[in-house]
């Protein structure tokens, strides 16, 4: 009999995954899970992922082991010798996998151990969980095509295969990864996954639409569900298929608005690698060159007051400390978040998206870096939308009861003062026991002048002749759905 490898990475269940069905239709079977050394040292890397993989693989431990008797193999190092280790071993002579569509230094680890596999006469056989099309996206044709693959029903064979179990006694803390200490980070497993989708259509959803857009009401209004799908912990052919379920039965007007749009922010998701795979370069590289004259100097000092939640806009301070200790934040917040340092503070967007990767659980390289160039303003196909963080502060928190509590040193101002401290006169200062510059900062940057100044800048050169052509190429190349986001 066959001896082959079943290669879990970004697709933590046994549930609806391909590359496991495939795997498991006949020989000796090896399910394994690597934690690629160099991978997890990178600047994007962080123990907000590790734990959440920790938890994933617990739980996919468990599973493989009450429903086939097998176990899981877990190794730490360079990924290509480990294979080359297991294949010599076992006498590997296939190997399963999910494709991955992520950033630079995964995609020329794919490469190297396709030249591995090639050289040990090995069959990698992957199968595409998201529906991106491997041809490049054919502009008209990608929606369409998409919407057939997510509504797809996955195969199903017998399972008829022998497992090969190793013991293999891992232990998650000889991963090293940077360090952020934080209490309330998403817990990981397909058990989790299928509690926030099945809350979210129940329950949660209802305004949807209505809350998302304030981290107060969007930390229960949204699904959660995006660690889940980074990691695979749930396929994204079960959420739609119970989302369409749900939306067959009698629901209230704004639920079924509330999972139409959620619905079509599955196609975004895919819409978002798809752009990534034909486009790797944009993890790195503004997707409009012509951009590139913009934000030459980087602020070393803006970049710690922004990372840190120490700039003196307290809605920016609250959002980000909020979101350092919860690995997650809405998207308008992660949107106004970008916004602030690419335009008011002028910094780089590929320093300040390393930063964000980390404190994602949920990084998503594809949806990442668009979204950073998206809300910086390099695409040049996407309106500039410059956040006020004052008018967020009083939209989405209006009594200011989400600053008090991240940013607790303001907790004793009264009233609107809360979105804008440095208003506070001497005498209020005195009279609550705080001063200004001291007990928290000035704002590092006016946020009136630094918003047009960008304004100014970033316009410039989205009306140049260079910038308008390559635009008319980008949108060739990367545009296929039309609804906004
Ligand atoms: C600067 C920036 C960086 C971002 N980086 C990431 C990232 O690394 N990983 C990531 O998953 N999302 C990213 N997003 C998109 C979005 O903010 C998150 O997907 C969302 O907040 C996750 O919470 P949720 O699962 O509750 O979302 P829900 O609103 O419940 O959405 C459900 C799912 O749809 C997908 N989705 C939602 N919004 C978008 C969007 N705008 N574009 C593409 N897919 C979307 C996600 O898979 C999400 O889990 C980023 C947004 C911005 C502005």
């Amino acid at each position: 009999m066959m001896n082959k490898i079943i290669w879990f990475r970004y697709d933590l269940r046994i549930y609806e995954n391909s590359a496991f069905t495939e795997a498991i239709k006949n020989g000796n079977v090896l399910p394994i899970f690597i934690f690629d050394k160099e991978l997890f040292k990178l600047e994007t890397s962080s123990s907000f992922h590790l734990r959440f993989i920790k938890d994933s693989l617990n739980d996919l431990k468990e599973k493989l082991k009450k429903k086939y008797d097998s176990s899981l193999s877990i190794y730490y190092g360079n990924t290509k010798e480990i294979l080359k280790y297991l294949i010599r071993k076992y006498s590997v002579s296939e190997i399963y996998s999910n494709v991955i569509f992520k950033h630079k230094y995964l995609m020329d680890l794919d490469k190297n151990c396709e030249n591995l596999f090639n050289d040990l006469k090995v069959k990698w056989l992957q199968t595409n969980q998201f529906g991106i099309d491997l041809n490049h996206r054919k502009r008209f044709k990608w929606a369409s095509n998409w919407n057939e693959f997510i509504q797809s029903d996955e195969k199903s064979y017998k399972f008829n295969c022998k497992f090969i179990n190793i013991n293999n006694n891992f232990d998650f803390k000889d991963v090293k990864t940077n360090k952020i200490n934080a209490k309330l980070i998403q817990r990981g497993g397909r058990d989790k996954a299928i509690k926030l989708l099945d809350s979210f259509i129940e329950t949660r959803s209802e305004n949807y639409q209505r809350e998302m857009s304030s981290p107060v009401s969007g930390e229960i209004a949204c699904s959660r569900l995006s660690p889940h799908i980074t990691y695979g912990t749930i396929s994204l052919k079960e959420i739609n298929r119970k989302i369409t379920d749900k939306l067959k039965k009698v629901c209230t007007i704004n639920k079924r608005k509330s999972l139409i749009a959620f619905k079509s922010r599955l196609a975004w998701h895919c819409h978002f690698i798809q752009k990534l795979y034909d486009e790797p370069e944009i993890e790195y590289k503004n997707l409009n060159s012509a951009f590139d004259v913009l934000r030459k100097d980087f602020n070393e000092k803006y970049y710690q007051a922004w990372r840190t939640g120490f700039t003196g806009y307290p809605f920016i301070d609250a959002c980000m400390r909020y979101l350092e200790q919860n690995g997650w934040i809405n998207f308008r917040m992660r949107a106004m978040l970008v916004s602030f340092a690419s335009y008011q503070l002028w910094l780089d967007w590929k320093q300040t998206s390393k930063h964000l990767a980390k404190l994602f659980t949920d990084y998503e390289p594809g949806i990442h870096y668009s979204q950073f160039q998206m809300q910086s303003g390099t695409t040049g196909i996407n309106s500039i939308r410059i956040y006020n963080p004052i008018k967020q502060s009083l939209d989405q928190d209006p009594n200011g009861d989400f600053i008090k509590k991240w940013v607790p040193e303001l907790k004793n101002i009264q009233g609107k003062l809360i979105h804008e401290p440095w208003k506070l006169t001497y005498i209020d200062q005195k009279s609550i026991n705080f001063e200004l510059g001291k007990d928290y900062p000035l704002p590092i940057v006016n946020n009136q002048q630094t918003t047009r100044i960008a304004r100014d800048e970033i316009w410039k050169v989205k009306k140049s002749n260079q910038a308008k052509e390559l635009s008319k190429l980008i949108v060739q190349k990367h545009a296929s759905l039309s609804s906004r986001r």
